[in-house]
């Protein structure tokens, strides 16, 4: 038998995730981020469920050329743009939208031979400063862009930095789409502004004070709601945005230990049990992506679900196994044996649904990190089942 953890995608997660993307977007199209291989997910295995999403973003050229492979031929955004010059033949070949957030990358282009001139995502740095024109230099970018033969179209962008706060005045986005909407009053173009946030919390309520339509815009850019996260957790829970999990992380009981109180387990005797307690051992540790910092001290550690009933770690996450206690387990459903289901984050077969943003809460980082790090020995299944 393999060593018993396993991680599933449950496509009908996906599917209905990308639906209340699509709702909450309005009139907007929905581009799938699958940056990261899918956030974790992987691109082919997400992909019969994304597939009706208006486009896909990511960064990386090979993923680009894994999407058309599995066949799609809609829109392909990539979100970094180009890397280097020769990076624009691939988007020439299969037909590549790529942001251009820097002069070089118009220098490139503006050296490229192309046949089929190229759509182009100018990205405005309005606040993040990571890339982009600053508003100042944007009209600038425009212009010269726009005169290139190798360029068809214009569309513009810019990227929140506190889309999932309150952060920086009201809304956490409003001085940036104010900066946005200055500097491209009179451009023509689409425009992309919102990321999973800012869509799930403002899309639909926030206005532009120009009445310049929409925050939500032509396009939206949708990532972590899509993978079942709540953008701003812990401010809403999943649940609150109706997001479901999308991938579960589950593994079993590989042994039972009796200790006493007074006893330690674990690395560095973190944990002293403070009663007799009975511990399950989980065949799943830090080496399978599991976060070691879930559980270091005496203090209860990250959330987990035995037989579908929540209890938490105990003691330090070790290289392949983590310890739980099973005292609320089995006061719930008599004695544990091995072979007890174990589920880290996501569905439990008993339907109790553990959200990957309580573990990475408890770990001191956010779902995205979790979801993206699922080590490669970890053997993946897909979930076709239908929305019941
Ligand atoms: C990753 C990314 C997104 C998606 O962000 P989420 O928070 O996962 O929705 C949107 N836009 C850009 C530019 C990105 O890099």
């Amino acid at each position: 038998m393999p060593r018993p953890i396993q991680a599933t995608i449950h496509l009908d997660a996906l599917r209905h995730n990308l639906q209340r993307c699509r709702a909450a977007a309005g009139d907007a199209r929905v581009w799938a981020v699958v940056k990261a291989n899918a956030y974790g997910h992987g691109i082919e295995r997400a992909y019969p469920a994304l597939r009706g999403a208006d486009g896909f973003a990511l960064l990386d050229l090979a993923e680009a050329e894994r999407l058309r492979a599995l066949g799609w031929r809609g829109p392909i955004l990539l979100l970094e743009g180009c890397f280097e010059p020769r990076d624009l033949e691939l988007c020439s070949r299969l037909n590549l939208w790529h942001v251009v957030h820097c002069d070089e990358q118009i220098d490139w282009l503006s050296q490229h031979k192309t046949h089929q001139p190229h759509r182009v995502f100018l990205k405005m740095n309005s606040g993040m400063n990571r890339l982009g024109f600053r508003p100042a230099a944007f009209r600038a970018a425009w212009t010269r862009l726009h005169a290139l033969p190798q360029v068809a179209e214009v569309s513009l962008m810019t990227h929140f930095s506190d889309a999932d706060g309150l952060r920086r005045g009201r809304e956490g986005v409003l001085h940036q789409v104010e900066a946005f909407v200055r500097a491209t009053r009179d451009l023509p173009g689409e425009r992309s502004l919102c990321n999973s946030a800012a869509t799930l919390r403002h899309a639909l309520r926030l206005r532009l004070g120009d009445g310049g339509g929409a925050l939500a815009a032509d396009w939206v850019r949708a990532g972590i709601a899509l993978y079942g996260s709540a953008p701003d957790h812990p401010a809403h829970a999943a649940a609150d945005l109706d997001l479901q999990p999308t991938m579960t992380l589950a593994s079993r009981l590989i042994a039972i230990q009796p200790v006493a109180a007074g006893e330690t387990v674990g690395y560095g005797s973190a944990f002293t049990a403070p009663r007799d307690l009975r511990v399950g051992i989980v065949a799943c540790g830090y080496a399978d992506g599991y976060p070691r910092h879930a559980s270091l001290s005496q203090a209860p550690g990250a959330p987990v679900l035995v037989r579908g009933v929540r209890t938490h770690l105990v003691g330090r996450v070790s290289m392949d196994m983590l310890a739980v206690d099973l005292t609320p387990v089995e006061a719930a459903g008599g004695p544990c044996h091995l072979g007890d289901e174990v589920v880290l984050w996501g569905r439990s077969g008993s339907g109790a649904v553990l959200p990957v943003d309580e573990v990475a809460q408890a770990a001191g980082t956010i779902a995205y990190e979790l979801l993206c790090a699922v080590a490669a020995r970890v053997p993946f299944a897909v979930d076709e089942a239908d929305t019941p």
